[in-house]
């Protein structure tokens, strides 16, 4: 049982205290985006006040301070993953944006004709689409690894699609759209077996599962900031020192080379190889503050406290005529996706939000997944630190409302 004094949390994100169609904001959108505590958000002003700079190159006051301050969250980011060192730290734009970096860059250099890429049936489209495109150019096979009716890769079959084939094996660490959490370690073993590398898609576990990425032995793990508290549009992709040096630049600008002719560009150690132009000088500083705030709190307790409201809610739901709940995994994260009977989901999430809550409707950026189900999408309720049992008790409350006048 969690110990968190969730009231005090609550004081430090403004945004929930406010009102929506009239009624109290219930924010029950967390895995699409979790909202800011106000020291992410103070630290963000304060950069632009105080330190604004760029970074890397200037000699100027400033610009030593925003440099310091930007690799100082590359340090953070590196020990709160479990990284051997802060070079395998890149600041990206998100976690789209890091399996992109892989795909095109590690595939377009290590891909061949005949190699088979592995992915799961619950990936989110930024996990399927840069994989089908870098196969479709090097005429390269994804394949799929199969999932049970309760939402878990089944091992076996997973086991059987993986040969020597197999050059990359990529999953996420926790499904936005089902709020499963997979066995990463068994999956590496499998990988490992036959030499294939492994990326985990870790947008959704950052904030709740423990994370050391030498421990999983992963070769890639990609995360958003903004899924942790943190700013949006940031993101990080760790990758192994040594894969990353052999890996080709990923775009091509300023920061990312050592020297320039018109003859001949030798480029950047590796992380700056692979970051391009300005990054996102203000929301990398930013966000050491969110993980500060998971930290402060313990993801362990997070964790226990979501975990509340998840069974909670399920029950709750469970117990409600023509609910139908999709993913029932062994571990979970704290997402509750499912389906009325006779209620179309966009009108549903209509409908709670007029009742002041906030829910995701659709696809989630899992068609795929969706298709799996024979279904065309979900409503689905995840639940963040800052939520409360009460505020489970009013969102069952709306759901059983709507469902009787509907
Ligand atoms: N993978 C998963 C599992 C996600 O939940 C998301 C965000 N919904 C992404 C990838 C993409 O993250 P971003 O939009 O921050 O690039």
């Amino acid at each position: 049982k969690s110990t968190l004094d969730i009231n005090k949390i609550r004081q430090e994100f403004p945004i929930l205290d406010q009102q929506v169609n009239g009624k109290p904001l219930i924010y029950l959108d967390n895995a699409a985006t979790n909202q800011k505590p106000l020291r992410v958000i103070d630290a963000l002003s304060r950069h632009y006040k105080v330190d604004n700079a760029n970074i890397h190159r200037g000699i100027h006051t400033l610009a030593e301070r925003s440099t310091a301050a930007f690799e100082e969250t590359r340090k953070i980011i590196a020990e709160f993953i479990g990284a051997n060192e802060v070079e395998e730290v890149i600041f990206t734009k998100g976690t789209s944006e890091s399996i992109n970096l892989v795909a095109s860059s590690w595939g377009r250099k290590f891909l061949n004709e005949g190699d088979e890429v592995l992915i799961s049936t619950m990936e989110h489209h930024s996990n399927i689409v840069p994989w089908q495109m870098i196969c479709e150019e090097k005429g390269a096979t994804l394949r799929v690894m199969p999932i049970d009716a309760n939402g878990d890769i089944i091992l076996e079959e997973a086991e059987q699609l993986i040969s020597d084939k197999t050059k990359m094996v990529a999953f996420n660490h926790a499904s936005n759209s089902l709020g499963t959490v997979n066995p990463v370690k068994a999956l590496v073993e499998m990988a490992k077996k036959v030499g294939a590398k492994v990326l985990v898609d870790g947008a959704q576990a950052t904030s709740h599962l423990p994370v050391n990425v030498k421990e999983l032995n992963v070769d890639f793990y990609a995360l958003s900031a903004h899924k942790m508290y943190g700013p949006t549009g940031l993101g990080v992709l760790y990758g192994k020192r040594d894969i990353l040096e052999k890996m080709p630049p990923y775009q091509g600008g300023g920061e990312m080379i050592k020297d320039v002719s018109f003859e001949k560009t030798t480029y950047n150690d590796i992380p700056y190889k692979f970051e391009a132009g300005t990054p996102d000088i203000a929301n990398v500083i930013a966000f050491k503050e969110a993980v500060h705030f998971i930290n402060e709190l313990g993801k362990e307790n997070i964790a226990a406290h979501e975990n509340e409201l998840l069974k909670h809610a399920t029950a709750l739901l469970k117990d409600i005529d023509r609910v139908k709940v999709y993913g029932e995994a062994k571990e979970k994260v704290a997402v509750l996706s499912f389906g009325v009977e006779g209620i179309h989901h966009f009108d549903l999430g209509m409908w709670m939000d007029a009742k002041g809550i906030a829910v995701r409707t659709g696809h989630h950026c899992t068609q795929p997944l969706m298709d799996h189900f024979c279904i065309e999408g979900t409503t689905r309720a995840s639940f963040s630190v800052y939520n409360t049992i009460e505020e489970v008790d009013q969102f069952a409350a709306a759901l059983k409302d709507i469902i009787k006048k509907f």
